[in-house]
């Protein structure tokens, strides 16, 4: 795609009228061609600046909105260029399929012979060929989308906004447009912003991922960054499925009733909590010597590729383990573990006097 376009937010804060405060001032660069994801909790705030950003709300007093440099915070939404997928599709039920996706090139008095052959190019697009004089009540839930996202880009827009576009959709079906959706924005390279509350969706799709938590950015970064390298407790616990075990800090350890783990922080005496991903905890040989925490299998998960195991290591604390598919295991048994090193994470604020 040509041009694409830089997006910045300087000081964008949000009251509402009711004195809600849905998003405290941020700061957010988004580079040209670049689809940035925002994720959090319901309530915190994605969607607010995904609208401030199409020109649907207004920043509070001081907050700008520039478009590659320029000042658009008090442009409304048809002078910005953007282009805008929901969640519930928002067709036009009365219109055919080639009618709601020509209705922005009408509205700008394209020739008909122009808009049919755009219709053609952007069914063929979103992998809807031939659909064109279909009426909008005979799509299934998928092949609407596809016609709301078709329509979006019909006026060749500078930017992309999309809010929950695969949320009521059932999971095959989100899986597949997830991909083509994928494939899309990678061919056009539009500058695209994309909200979600669900987490894989948003590792999958997002060139950085912006974590957001209370009106509030809790991280920015690559889908690595935010898996592996969590700035907070809330993003590590956010994102994926993250155990914590709470001990005793001393000797360079955690220790607690199921085991000890390492921990270089000194704080002796005090409790520490540390954190850890159910792939990372290695299943070893008791009597080895190379195990840093036991305990008993609480119960197992078969999930086609791996097992998942929930494993009792003491004191009313409870580990995720993911081990290999083949492997049998039985509840109550007993099952030596070793977290190494490098896989665990702790944040001073968990670090209690
Ligand atoms: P969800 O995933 O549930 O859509 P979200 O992260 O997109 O959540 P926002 O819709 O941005 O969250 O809302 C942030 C906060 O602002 C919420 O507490 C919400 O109730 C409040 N809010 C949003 N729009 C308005 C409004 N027009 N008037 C008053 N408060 C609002």
């Amino acid at each position: 795609m040509k041009n694409a376009v830089s997006i910045q937010l300087i000081q964008c804060g949000k009251t509402f009228a009711n004195g809600a405060q849905a998003l405290q001032p941020i700061e957010l660069a988004i580079r040209p061609g670049e689809t940035v994801v925002l994720l959090g909790p319901s309530g915190c705030g994605k969607t607010t600046t995904l609208r401030l950003i199409a020109g649907l709300e207004f920043p509070d007093a001081g907050g700008q909105v520039l478009f590659d440099g320029e000042d658009v915070t008090g442009l409304p939404i048809e002078k910005r260029g953007v282009g805008m997928v929901f969640q519930n599709y928002a067709l036009f039920p009365n219109m055919t399929v080639g009618e709601n996706i020509a209705y922005g090139l009408k509205i700008r008095k394209i020739p008909a012979a122009q808009r049919l052959k755009k219709i053609d190019a952007l069914l063929e697009m979103v992998h809807l060929q031939g659909l064109g004089q279909r009426r909008i009540d005979q799509l299934s839930g998928g092949q609407k989308q596809r016609v709301a996202l078709a329509r979006a880009l019909a006026v060749e827009p500078r930017v992309l906004l999309l809010d929950e576009p695969l949320t009521a959709l059932d999971a095959k079906l989100r899986e597949t447009l997830r991909a083509d959706l994928n494939q899309l924005l990678r061919t056009l390279g539009i500058t695209t912003i994309y909200v979600t509350h669900d987490q894989s969706e948003a590792m999958a799709l997002g060139d950085r991922v912006v974590v957001m938590e209370r009106g509030k950015i809790a991280q920015i970064g690559t889908p690595q960054d935010i898996y592996y390298r969590p700035v907070s407790h809330f993003v590590a616990d956010f994102i994926g499925t993250m155990n914590r075990v709470t001990g005793v800090a001393g000797g360079g350890q955690v220790r607690f009733s199921g085991g000890q783990l390492p921990y270089a922080v000194s704080a002796a005496g005090s409790q520490a909590t540390l954190m850890f991903r159910p792939e990372d905890v290695e299943v070893v040989a008791d009597g080895m010597g190379t195990a840093n925490m036991h305990g008993e299998i609480l119960s197992t998960f078969f999930l086609g590729d791996r097992t998942r195991l929930h494993v009792n290591v003491g004191a009313g604390q409870a580990v995720v383990v993911d081990t290999g598919r083949s492997a049998s295991w039985q509840v109550g048994q007993r099952i030596a573990l070793r977290v190494p090193e490098h896989a665990l994470l702790h944040f001073q604020d968990e670090v209690a006097a």
